[in-house]
């Protein structure tokens, strides 16, 4: 198989491929050395129950789980309001709701697991100059001309990859005009493992709980403010912090760098075509309100990787358009239900305008009213609900 992306998702296919004996290549365009260092990617990944599993079934949660901080309980609300939903583990079977790992010790682990298959090959940094696909493959010129075939190519080159349209599949793009602002704090109150996300009518704000009195914050923004906060020096940074969260966090120190990235909605409309399967956000990418894009990739490889694997074992071709569909058909629902939820509850906070206001704090106030109701969104999140792949359950492919 060839995958194109070694970004969180290309390297977890790589990997559930490469654990079941099958032949991988991977080409990514950054190195290494930059994809685990500090300074490339700030953010924290909230990790569901499932998606555990999956990691641990992998090899790699050994690595990750130690450093990673449980999640036991979530809070909705809307700023400025007493109006929340109280998502509490002891209200399911009493374990985390799910868990926050920072993602440059994600890649670690799984290029380090990578290291180990004989059968998976890295080339990084590496581009690709030409993709051409038959009936029969997909053949990947890389920059320096090598040459790489396989009757699969995943594309997982996330939501800004002009490879799906190259390859003629439809994708619906649009800019939020919101830009994400990620830090890590250091906080004076101990978060006690909550996770808060506080809406506010310019966007969303997220305090994901990190090892020790530390957050990690994700601070959706109407672009010209972002840009604003962005000039800020990191004393100032932190007022404006406190100012919409001091009540939770106490007074707080920025402890890294801030970094900033630019919201895009991407729809593909089909995942796939003759011998290319889209996976990950090269398929759809969606708000990261609700810290589930990475957990939605992961239940994609889950499905095709299981879907490849069977086919292998009988003696079938792994990348037919007849398999390619049953993972379409598979991975759609899921995928069109996390579009529409993420963007849905943007819309519907981020406006001034009266009756939404009243009929989103209704809704915050019926769904903690509702155990049967919090309980199935829990469920949900934590990626517990339809028809899961081996994977997903814990149970290795091969
Ligand atoms: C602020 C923020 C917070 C988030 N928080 C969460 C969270 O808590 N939980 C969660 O589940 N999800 C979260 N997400 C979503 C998550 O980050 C994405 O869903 C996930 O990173 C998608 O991974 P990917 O590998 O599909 O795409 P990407 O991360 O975009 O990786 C694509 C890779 O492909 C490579 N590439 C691109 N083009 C080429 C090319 N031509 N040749 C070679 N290589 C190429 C890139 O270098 C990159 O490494 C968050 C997103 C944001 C923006």
């Amino acid at each position: 198989m060839v995958v194109l992306g070694g970004g969180l998702t290309g390297l977890t296919a790589a990997l559930a491929l490469g654990r079941a004996g099958v032949e991988v290549a991977v080409v990514e365009r950054a190195s290494v050395a930059e994809l685990v260092s500090a300074p490339y990617d700030g953010r924290v990944m909230a990790i569901a129950r499932a998606s555990m599993r999956m990691l641990e079934a992998l090899g790699v949660w050994a690595s990750i789980g130690p450093e990673a901080q449980p999640i036991l309980r979530i809070r909705v609300e809307e700023g400025g309001v007493p109006v929340r939903v109280h998502y509490d583990g002891a209200e399911l079977d009493g374990g985390p709701l799910g868990w926050i790992a920072e993602t440059r010790c994600i890649r670690r682990a799984l290029f380090e697991a990578l290291e180990g298959l004989s059968g998976v090959r890295l080339f990084a940094p590496a581009g690709h100059r030409e993709v051409v696909v038959d009936s029969v493959a997909a053949t990947v010129r890389l920059d320096d001309g090598r040459l790489l075939r396989a009757p699969l190519l995943l594309v997982c080159e996330g939501r800004r990859s002009p490879l799906p349209r190259r390859l003629g599949i439809r994708c619906a793009t649009r800019s939020y005009g919101q830009i994400a602002l990620v830090a890590t704090l250091e906080q004076e109150r101990a978060h006690g493992g909550e996770a808060v996300e506080r809406f506010f009518p310019d966007g969303p704000f997220a305090v994901l709980p990190l090892p020790g009195r530390r957050s990690s914050i994700v601070w959706a923004i109407c672009e010209e403010r972002a840009r604003a906060l962005c000039g800020l020096d990191p004393a100032a940074f932190a007022l404006e912090v406190e100012e919409r969260f001091g009540d939770l966090l106490g007074r707080v120190r920025l402890a890294s760098p801030l970094w900033s990235y630019p919201l895009l909605l991407v729809v593909c409309e089909r995942y796939v075509r003759e011998r290319v399967a889209l996976v990950g956000d090269a398929a759809r990418g969606i708000h990261p309100l609700a810290g589930q894009g990475w957990n939605l990739a992961l239940r994609d490889v889950a499905a095709l990787a299981e879907l490849v694997v069977d086919r292998l074992r009988l003696g079938l071709d792994p990348g037919s358009l007849e398999m390619l569909r049953a993972y379409e058909a598979w991975r759609r629902f899921d995928g069109f239900t996390l579009v529409a939820v993420t963007d849905g509850l943007n819309r519907l906070f981020a406006n001034d305008h009266p009756p939404l206001f009243l009929l989103r704090n209704l809704g915050l106030w019926l769904v903690e009213r509702a155990p049967p109701l919090k309980r199935l969104f829990m469920r949900h999140a934590m990626g517990l609900l339809g028809e899961q792949p081996r994977l997903l359950l814990g149970q290795p492919l091969w």
